[in-house]
């Protein structure tokens, strides 16, 4: 199986895609830039997406629904907002076919009266019902979120690093205040960075985007960053603080206490499947996907081995006993009973799509009351006993998940540089790549040139207050050093 893997060190774009490919996770589809994600790729998001729901939930958030469709003329009310969205929006302009020659076409005569927008986001169409869920200071906060798929006309695609249509969640929430706003957009921005590494153990840093990288609409967007295993860096969620620009916009006041009517503050925040192709390059191999216990749909397969029928019944006897018990202990477990591959390949294909651990059983280890226990991310398999497997299962899945993370953030910090002038950075983008932190000036031009000169951009601006110092281009003052990276 791993044949059919590019390695890493020739071709990481194309190792991507075949990993990918062989864990079947999702495919191109007829529709350019939109994919098909396969079962296995449904079942590592949704995980994904019960351990989010759960800690919205936890934080007060509840989900609700709105419409596919925005009518244009809500798109046009925030005017940085359409500037943004504007080249990346899909219209709709008819409502139905009709049949000519054996073939169908536009029929002209249903052109729409106002033309739909399919979202790329869904600030407007909150806003605009937020407008008859707000009078007074007693209807705030909000606390909505959204599961849903949105679509941008996306010109370079990438599977589920960068898609016409995605899926995602976003929340938007309304507030009294400013500061209750902006609290709420860091806590949401902890949210992520906490399932990011706990759940993903993808370490992340955590930051606020320059102007020119900002959300079309927000005040601030604030964003976790993570780097991936070719030096390159990947956005992996952002929360963004959105002022008073869409309750403006569309005309949303609550009578306060103090019998004053004033403009609601906003937040919004999301993260897409994105996650998944972040998940895949901070762990995988040559041999395929590597899966955190705590995301992987199995975390444990048994794959049965045996020559004759008597066998057969003997060893799948002792593989649905271990079945029953690690599944009491809550692991998600699953016995490869297939009679149509053999062991080799069954190991190969299960490597390929990353789960955690592989327990192999044969006549020989049944006599020895053992069996064959090995890693997919160490790729390391050893004979344990069958006494006591449960609790040896439950802690080395526990083992793995801290593993991927240290590993990862290790190889984080090997990446990572510090320069003090533009020759250096310039040499360290192009021959080590990775996070490089730098001093900046903070203008918009400075950040344009070196983005042109070296394909770097500020990927954020940290929480806390660094030390002061001149911008490595311009010798300017800067507050503090920033961080700059090639991206996805
Ligand atoms: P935004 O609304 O632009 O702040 O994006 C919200 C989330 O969706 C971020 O976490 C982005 O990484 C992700 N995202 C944006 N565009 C795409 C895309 N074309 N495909 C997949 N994920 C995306």
């Amino acid at each position: 199986m791993a044949k059919n893997i590019t390695s890493q060190e020739k071709d990481y774009s194309q190792w991507y895609l075949d990993v990918v490919r062989e864990a079947k996770l999702a495919e191109h589809s007829p529709v350019r830039g939109s994919m098909v994600i396969r079962p296995n790729g449904m079942a590592l998001w949704e995980n994904m997406k019960g351990a989010l729901d759960q800690m919205f939930k936890d934080t007060g958030h509840e989900n609700a629904y709105f419409p596919l469709f925005i009518p244009k003329s809500f798109l046009s009310k925030e005017a940085q907002h359409v500037e943004g969205f504007a080249k990346e929006c899909a219209v709709v302009t008819h409502s139905r076919l009709k049949s000519v020659d054996g073939g169908v076409e536009v029929d002209p005569e249903s052109k729409l009266e106002e033309e739909l927008i399919v979202r790329p986001t869904s600030e407007t169409i909150i806003w605009d019902t937020y407008r008859s869920w707000i009078q007074s200071y007693r209807d705030l906060p909000i606390l909505v979120n959204q599961w849903a798929n949105v679509v941008r006309w996306e010109m370079r695609t990438r599977l589920f690093l960068r898609t016409m249509e995605f899926l995602w969640q976003e929340g938007h929430t309304a507030h009294a205040t400013k500061e209750e706003a902006v609290e709420e957009t860091r806590q949401m921005l902890d949210v992520y960075a906490t399932f990011a590494e706990e759940f993903m153990a993808m370490p992340v840093l955590k930051g606020v985007k320059t102007e020119s990288e900002r959300f079309a609409g927000a005040v601030e967007t604030y964003c976790i960053e993570a780097l991936m295993q070719d030096g390159k860096a990947l956005q992996a969620g952002t929360s963004h603080f959105l002022g008073q620009n869409f309750a403006k916009a569309f005309d949303v006041k609550f009578q306060d206490k103090d019998g004053e009517h004033k403009l609601v503050w906003a937040t919004s925040w999301g993260v897409s499947t994105r996650l998944i192709g972040g998940l895949i390059m901070t762990h995988s191999d040559d041999q395929g996907l590597v899966l955190p216990p705590k995301l992987a749909p199995t975390q444990v397969v048994i794959v049965p081995i045996y020559r004759s029928d008597e066998q057969r019944e003997a060893v799948l006897e002792y593989a649905d006993g271990i079945y029953e018990e690690l599944t009491e202990l809550g692991v998600r477990i699953k016995v490869d009973d297939r009679d149509n591959q053999n062991p080799g390949y069954k190991f190969a294909e299960h490597e390929a799509a990353g789960i955690p651990l592989r327990i192999a059983v044969g006549p020989r280890d049944l006599e020895n009351n053992n069996v064959e226990l090995a890693r997919r991310d160490i790729l390391e398999k050893n004979i344990e006993s069958r006494e006591g497997l449960g609790e040896r299962v439950h802690k080395l899945l526990d083992d793995i998940q801290n593993e991927l993370f240290e590993k990862a953030k290790k190889r984080r910090e090997e990446m990572t540089s510090e320069v003090d002038s533009y020759d250096e950075f310039k040499e360290v983008i192009e021959d080590k790549g990775g996070f490089v932190w730098a001093h900046w000036d903070g203008t918009a031009e400075t950040e344009e040139k070196i983005k042109e000169e070296t394909k770097a951009t500020i990927r954020l601006i940290p929480l806390e207050d660094g030390e002061e110092g001149e911008c490595m281009v311009t010798r300017k003052p800067s507050k503090q050093k920033v961080l700059f990276a090639r991206s996805y």
